[in-house]
């Protein structure tokens, strides 16, 4: 099927979680289908999706089966494995974003030298294969110095300081002796991000500035838009464009900056999905962040970006869901709850968007 896809067709997600969720949604307010492949019976999205394969990213028949239900794939998670996606294009699958994207966002080092080609500054780094290498890059980069593993990190988990010289080997087991990076330390004042789309056609459009606070590595708060600088934004448009341009990038992105004293951003890192610090598009901005990732995966023109209000967004973890009948009593609160059977301590449970008034 050629695009645009017209209403009446399907998008297919990989994975279950909240974000498929709210992607499904979001297809369907668009008139399109969605199915989704988890291997959970019971997944998030799959309570609000027309059909569910449930099956492994590595179980062929459940690829050919989600291959031939939908016009096109996309991903709400970036650990998708590689030969997942090589197995669906072979199925004739379109997939969106392609295969660079993930390749990058898998990978660290691979990750930083990218956006280091394209121009979109980072800390400098080093690749660590085993523990003896760190002492002369933690020489080269300076002390303190941040390993983390390549591979599979996320909510800074698989991550250590090197704090001095010495216990290199304890601090290279502590992350499971795997491939690693190590990185300067960026000395920032601020965590922010922008929501980058592309379209099919190249057509670009960013979001404003979002404001980031995490707590023991997981992100509990956002303000947006957030107040920079006419520079800063600037800076991070620029960035975003070049990033998105050297992917030929489809969909949704989140960039992740840190905000250095004197005003610089370095890329801390990309993810090519729909992202938490965008959640306050939903009530915050005239499209919001999953409705413009369909619309850019399904070859739709993409929506207007604007910000309509000053949004305040939190992030419900564990309990704090439990507080959904005084939170919905909240005027200025909308509460977005992901519908998990579970609740455990830390977990992603919902978010709200508080409005916060006139931008
Ligand atoms: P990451 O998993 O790379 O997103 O890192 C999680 C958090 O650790 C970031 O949001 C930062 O607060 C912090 N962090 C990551 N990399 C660095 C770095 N090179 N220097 C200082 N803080 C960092």
């Amino acid at each position: 099927m050629g695009f645009p896809l017209p209403p009446g067709s399907t998008i297919g997600i990989l994975g279950g979680g909240q974000l498929g969720r709210m992607l499904g949604l979001a297809a369907a307010r668009l008139g399109l289908d969605a199915v989704v492949l988890t291997p959970d019976e019971d997944s998030p999205a799959s309570r609000v999706v027309k059909r569910t394969i449930v099956g492994g990213y590595d179980d062929a028949a459940a690829l050919e089966a989600f291959a031939a239900a939908c016009d096109v794939v996309t991903y709400e998670f970036e650990n998708v494995p590689a030969a997942t996606v090589d197995a669906l294009n072979g199925l004739g699958a379109q997939v969106a974003p392609g295969p660079t994207a993930l390749a990058v966002a898998q990978d660290r080092v691979a990750e930083k030298s990218f956006l280091n080609g394209v121009g979109a500054p980072t800390v400098p780094f080093m690749a660590i294969d085993q523990a003896a290498d760190i002492p002369a890059a933690a020489k080269a980069l300076g002390h303190p110095a941040l390993l983390k593993t390549r591979r599979e990190g996320y909510d800074g988990k698989g991550q250590v300081w090197i704090e001095r010289t010495g216990g290199e080997a304890d601090a290279f087991a502590a992350i499971g002796g795997m491939p690693a990076i190590l990185e300067a330390r960026a000395s920032f004042v601020r965590e922010l991000s922008v929501i980058a789309a592309r379209g099919r056609d190249g057509e670009i459009a960013l979001y404003p500035l979002s404001d980031n606070h995490h707590e023991g590595g997981v992100l509990r708060r956002t303000l947006a838009p957030a107040e920079v600088s006419r520079a800063t934004a600037e800076q991070a448009e620029r960035i975003a464009i070049q990033i998105l341009t050297g992917l030929d990038y489809v969909g949704v992105m989140g960039v992740e900056l840190f905000e250095l004293a004197d005003g610089r951003l370095l890329v801390n890192e990309i993810a090519p999905r729909v992202h938490n610090t965008g959640h306050w598009t939903q009530d915050g901005a005239a499209t919001d962040q999953f409705e413009q990732h369909i619309r850019a995966v399904a070859g739709w023109p993409l929506g207007p970006t604007a910000a309509l209000r000053r949004v305040e967004m939190l992030n419900l973890l564990g309990e704090e869901a439990d507080a959904w009948a005084k939170l919905a009593t909240e005027p200025d609160t909308r509460l977005h709850l992901y519908g998990k059977r579970e609740t455990v301590p830390g977990r992603k449970m919902g978010h709200v968007n508080r409005l916060r008034g006139p931008v």
